[in-house]
């Protein structure tokens, strides 16, 4: 085998929500740091109009910050920012324009000098005979690169790097080994929302309302709150008149929600989260290759039915589809800890907590199945450092939706709020390794000493339920 050599202090693999926090928060300390991304824009999962969860408490607490207000004041450079919305539900959650949001990833990595390379696939890692990862190899239109670096973060979502060192990892159910369903989310532009808000008011049983209680006194009030915020942030349910009537003639496709979020008022558009295949092996290519045209029928189905059933979206056109099938889970990387569905649901914190959740479990099944339930007292809880460590190796770091994580942490963990967080700690752990002599491994680090910069730099750890 054949390859050229590069070196530098951090390298990153995968610029998602995590990978772009985790390379502008090496770089913003002073390593020098390389961003490998395999598609054509930085962002990930951003780029498809979801809305970013796990930045605010149903509460109504901020529990990230640094990195993640920094790219929410760099959406608003771009008339990106609807900003914190609540759904009257479960969640409050910032509504972003991913077209903004792709503007904000690249002026925040670039502008922190990180040396980004996109369209370029990690696919080989290099472990040296101390169980040390000297490298990753990288494969794009100019051959191969040895990467080799001080620190490695994975940031891959699925955990390619740790899997390449050989890594072990979950994945699934661990008892069926069901896994959430794939989903193409979409976008539709021309919406009514007033129309649509007067539509949930009388309408209401079609919608999810208080499964957080803390958010009004009663449905009646939820409504008219959702209806004062003037937002059309929607979540039909299969248990509502209009979406069941619809799944049991043919109409529409067996779901758990019509996920409506707020992109850009300007454009008056929203992204329709709904579509759904469920157990497809997303690490299999030809596997997920093979469910497109199932989501394409199921994106054409909804749209259609969204324009002929419900007032104030009759004008509404698909105006964009995600840039990529969304996969919600496939492997968890086994690390120093393995947060669980008890820490998170209790809003468990820790003293060596490094990033905070706080969004709801929140595991989609197949068809109409989904398992919801809230944090302790709507509340959040700590990431520790062992989470964004994986077992057995030395100077490797994970962070996103690969996280160390039972699968019901992991419903919770995986949201990009979190995933921010995680990306800062990680890329801020990874560039205080460098700042020692003798690093050898990332277990080094005086995570005390980690937590208190990443404090300084605006990362929300301690002080809220
Ligand atoms: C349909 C759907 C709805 C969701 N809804 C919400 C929501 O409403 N709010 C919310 O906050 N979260 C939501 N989530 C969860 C969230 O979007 C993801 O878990 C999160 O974005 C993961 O971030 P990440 O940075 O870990 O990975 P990603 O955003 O997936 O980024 C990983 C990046 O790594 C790159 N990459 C992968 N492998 C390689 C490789 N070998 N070499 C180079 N590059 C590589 C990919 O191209 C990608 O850009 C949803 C997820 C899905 C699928």
């Amino acid at each position: 085998m054949s390859w050229k050599i590069q070196n530098t202090d951090v390298l990153v693999v995968g610029g998602g929500s995590a990978g772009i926090a985790a390379a502008t928060s090496a770089a913003r300390n002073g390593a020098q740091t390389i961003l490998v991304e395999a598609g054509p824009m930085l962002g990930g999962e951003l780029n498809s109009g979801i809305p970013v969860d796990g930045c605010m408490s149903a509460r109504g607490d901020w529990t990230v910050g640094g990195f993640a207000r920094d790219f929410f004041d760099a959406c608003k450079r771009y008339d990106g920012y609807i900003g914190p919305v609540c759904d009257f539900r479960a969640l409050n959650v910032i509504c972003i324009d991913p077209e903004a949001s792709k503007l904000a990833a690249i002026e925040l990595v670039y502008g922190a000098g990180v040396q980004v390379l996109m369209y370029t696939f990690a696919d080989q890692v290099v472990v040296d005979s101390s169980g040390r990862i000297e490298g990753v190899v990288v494969r794009n239109k100019r051959g191969r690169t040895l990467i080799r670096a001080a620190t490695v973060i994975d940031a891959t979502g699925d955990g390619d790097i740790a899997v390449g060192a050989g890594c072990e990892t979950m994945v699934g159910d661990p008892v069926d080994k069901s896994l959430q369903p794939v989903t193409l989310v979409f976008r539709m532009a021309g919406v009514d929302s007033a129309k649509v808000l007067e539509f949930i008011r009388a309408e209401p049983e079609n919608q999810s309302l208080l499964e957080y209680p803390g958010f009004a006194p009663d449905k009646h009030a939820a409504v008219e709150g959702l209806v004062a915020q003037g937002l059309p942030k929607v979540f039909f349910v299969p248990e509502g008149p209009l979406l069941k009537k619809a799944i049991e003639d043919g109409r529409m496709y067996p779901t758990s929600l019509i996920a409506l979020t707020p992109n850009s008022l300007a454009r008056r558009e929203v992204s329709v989260n709904t579509t759904r295949i469920a157990s497809v092996n997303a690490t299999d290519t030809s596997k997920l290759s093979s469910v497109f045209e199932s989501l394409h029928r199921q994106v054409e189905m909804c749209a259609q039915f969204l324009q002929t059933s419900v007032p104030g979206m009759e004008d509404a056109v698909i105006s964009a589809l995600a840039p990529r099938i969304g996969i919600r889970e496939t492997r968890r990387v086994v690390g120093d800890y393995v947060l669980t569905g008890d820490d998170v649901l209790s809003g468990r914190k820790f003293e060596d907590g490094v990033a905070k959740g706080c969004h709801e479990l929140d595991i989609h099944g197949s068809e109409t199945g989904h398992r919801r339930e809230n944090i302790r007292d709507g509340g959040s809880y700590d990431i520790p450092f062992g989470c964004l460590v994986p077992k057995g190796t030395k100077n490797l770091m994970v962070a996103g939706r690969c996280l160390s994580a039972d699968r019901e942490a992991h419903s919770t963990a995986r949201v990009m709020g979190s995933c921010m967080g995680m990306g800062q700690a990680a890329g801020t752990a990874a560039a205080m390794a460098q700042e020692m002599n003798d690093y050898d491994d990332i277990r080094a680090i005086d995570v005390e000493a980690l937590r208190a910069r990443l404090k300084e730099q605006g990362a929300v750890l301690d002080g809220i339920l």
